[in-house]
């Protein structure tokens, strides 16, 4: 069970994330849409704790973490919500001076303390399965922007997260590069991975999610399945934001 519960996060007087409630179904995908600056970055951190929630609770699974305003909360419980989760970026971040497989083994490697064949073996097995194991030893800046985004998603997938964040997953790639990550995304969503993705690509959307859920000036308007949101929108708010971008 995944739970986001009153879910506030304001950054100086600026109230970014108004009590947000959501459940995420699991093994399935749950597309984030919105426009610039509706908090969908921030809701997706919010979840790994890379920004900390004001107030809220965040349930993943068995670990549970109730955020205090004005107390930070307990290292041990950041950890324990890090460890599942796994976060996909825009712009990759790999690391540069590290080779492919390498940035794929690192957190096991540094973080959960495998010995290095044990995490090489499972970075081999997840190249493969995001189909670019034949690049294993390139550097990270000899790749196409797709084949960086397919060894950032192993990456993330390396430690077995119970859910992988993705932001704007595509968005930096151009339409045939976007292609290769759809097809990997999709097929993880196929095999049950529980994701919860921003995007503004309405397709990524529309054939990976079960849910979709439309956040504008930090509030869920309105959520349901991609063919109700985008094509008999209830709200006048998401109605005009769909208009936008299809
Ligand atoms: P986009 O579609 O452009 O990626 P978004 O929906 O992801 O937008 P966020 O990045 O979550 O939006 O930003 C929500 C609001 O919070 C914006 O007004 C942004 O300027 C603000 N914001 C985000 N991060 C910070 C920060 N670290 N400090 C101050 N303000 C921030
Ligand atoms: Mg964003």
């Amino acid at each position: 069970m995944i739970r986001l519960e009153h879910i506030d996060k304001r950054f100086g007087d600026h109230h970014v994330l108004k009590s947000i409630d959501l459940a995420l179904a699991e093994n399935s995908v749950t597309a984030l849409i919105g426009p610039s600056g509706s908090g969908k970055s921030t809701l997706l951190r919010c979840v790994n704790l890379l920004e900390v929630p004001d107030a809220g609770r965040l349930v993943l699974g068995s670990t549970a973490l109730t955020l205090v305003p004005g107390k930070a909360p307990a290292r041990e419980s950041v950890q324990a919500i890090r460890r599942k989760t796994g976060m996909v970026f825009q712009n990759f971040q790999l690391f540069p001076h590290l080779s492919v497989v390498a940035n794929v083994m690192e957190g096991l490697v540094t973080v959960q303390r495998w010995d290095r064949p044990r995490a090489r073996k499972r970075a081999l097995e997840l190249l493969d399965r995001v189909g670019i194991a034949d690049k294993a030893d390139a550097w990270p800046t000899t790749l196409s922007g797709g084949q960086q985004q397919r060894v950032a998603i192993a990456r993330a997938l390396a430690p077995s997260p119970q859910i992988l964040l993705c932001d704007e997953p595509t968005s930096a790639l151009d339409p045939g590069l976007a292609a290769e990550v759809v097809e990997v995304l999709r097929s993880l969503a196929a095999e049950g991975t529980t994701m919860l993705m921003a995007t503004h690509d309405l397709r990524l959307a529309a054939t990976i999610a079960r849910e979709v859920v439309f956040l504008s000036d930090g509030e869920i308007v309105e959520s349901g399945t991609p063919r109700d949101v985008f094509t008999r929108p209830r709200e006048p708010r998401t109605a005009s934001f769909v208009a936008t971008i299809t």
